[in-house]
């Protein structure tokens, strides 16, 4: 298989959505981070250490891996996991996080402030870091602390400083707020590692752009082993960057491409994070795209039992995407992911994270869809959701 080469997409911002609404002190240094990635991208020395080190610490290409007794069970002839549950630290996090730490040593920074919410954003940073010799610090909400305690003994094992957000609802919008706000006073010194397909222009682009390596591995992977492509590919969303990641590199192919939102424990607002349905356009931590709100602008609270879904705005690019009809937008409700889970476990012996679970709850529906063969993106694993498997299903 070839190694995948990074390129920038040539279109740049996502029209209507996305854009830069950020605060006069951080516009200078968003122009040099597009303008860092635009060289580091161009340069065949970044590329050549960040696909080295995407194989040699991170474990890449993942696996794509035949799951039958799933298929059979179902009654799918296929279903194939595109494994990044299997990457170093256990999601697709660090495929970006690792890129955008080698583009902070570039830029000359010695720091590196990142948020998380499920903590797998901020594991992964902090590896990087621990990798590459930069200090870090994540900014995670107090809630998320206590829901993925054991993320938080591996940051600290890593060597990074956490620093609990208390405001709020305690969970990623209000980490991402501290984070901004953090990168606004150090912006000399550090660099802001976001960690999904979300904030002001450049990140969006930045973050799919070192997250389509999933796809473009699943794509040649298909064809590869089995000599085609599938009907259906579908992933779990909360900013949108593992679902870019895998749904970007199929958009020219006919298939139909799916995310899965959280559905949460009702359909009111405040309940879920479905925002294809339940959102109106508006602006959250620097881009214009799909967010909960309520009647009078104000961002709205959200529910998941996944941390990493947790979150009221899809990012732009996969926002715009499904508004024009390229992204199938579904939701899957707490109980459905967790049966999701279970299904897997029982038939292939994988243990996924929730939120990828999520994207497991859809597939009854794509069976009844008529699809014959499907592949899935396995985000990450779940290992840090233990806790909350053994209480909701009575282990
Ligand atoms: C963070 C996370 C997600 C959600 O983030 P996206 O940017 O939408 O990919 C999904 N799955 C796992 C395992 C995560 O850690």
């Amino acid at each position: 298989m070839h190694a995948t080469e990074f390129q920038l997409p040539t279109r740049f911002g996502t029209g209507a959505l996305g854009g830069c609404y950020a605060p006069e002190t951080l516009m200078q240094p968003l122009i040099d981070l597009e303008e860092a990635l635009r060289g580091a991208v161009s340069d065949p020395s970044f590329q050549g250490e960040l696909k080295a080190e995407l194989r040699h610490y991170v474990g890449r290409p993942t696996a794509l891996t035949p799951a039958p007794r799933l298929a059979a069970k179902l009654g799918f002839r296929n279903v194939f996991l595109k494994r990044e549950d299997l990457t170093h630290t256990g999601a697709h996090k660090i495929n970006n996080a690792l890129a955008q730490a080698l583009l902070a040593r570039r830029m000359g920074k010695e720091e590196v402030i990142a948020e998380t919410g499920a903590g797998q954003h901020g594991v992964a940073s902090a590896a990087a870091c621990a990798r590459l010799g930069l200090k870090c610090t994540v900014y995670m909400g107090v809630v998320d602390m206590a829901r993925q305690a054991p993320n938080v003994a591996r940051m600290k094992l890593f060597g990074a400083e956490v620093v609990t957000v208390e405001a709020g609802q305690g969970t990623l919008k209000e980490a991402v707020n501290e984070a901004l706000r953090a990168w606004a006073g150090r912006c000399d010194k550090a660099h802001y590692i976001l960690g999904s397909a979300l904030g002001p222009h450049p990140f969006p682009t930045l973050v799919r752009t070192f997250q389509v390596v999933i796809g473009e591995e699943a794509r040649a992977q298909s064809l590869e082993q089995h000599g085609a492509l599938p009907d259906a590919v579908i992933a779990c969303a909360g900013g949108g960057s593992n679902g870019l990641g895998l749904l970007v590199p199929f958009l020219g192919d006919a298939l139909q491409r799916f995310a899965v939102e959280a559905g949460g424990h009702g359909s009111a607002l405040g309940e879920h994070a479905a925002r294809l349905d339940g959102g109106r356009l508006g602006v959250l931590h620097g881009c214009k795209t799909l967010l909960l709100q309520d009647e009078h602008g104000h961002t709205a609270e959200t529910a998941s039992i996944s941390a990493g879904l947790d979150y009221p705005a899809l990012g732009p690019e996969l926002a715009a995407l499904a508004m024009d009809g390229q992204v199938r937008v579904l939701r899957a409700s707490d109980e459905e992911a967790l049966a999701g889970a279970r299904l897997l476990c029982e038939t292939e012996g994988i243990l996924p994270a929730l939120e990828s679970s999520h994207a497991l709850a859809r597939l009854p529906d794509l069976a009844r869809m008529g699809f014959s063969s499907v592949l899935l993106g396995l985000s990450g694993r779940g290992d840090k959701d233990l806790s909350t498997y053994q209480s909701k299903l009575g282990l």
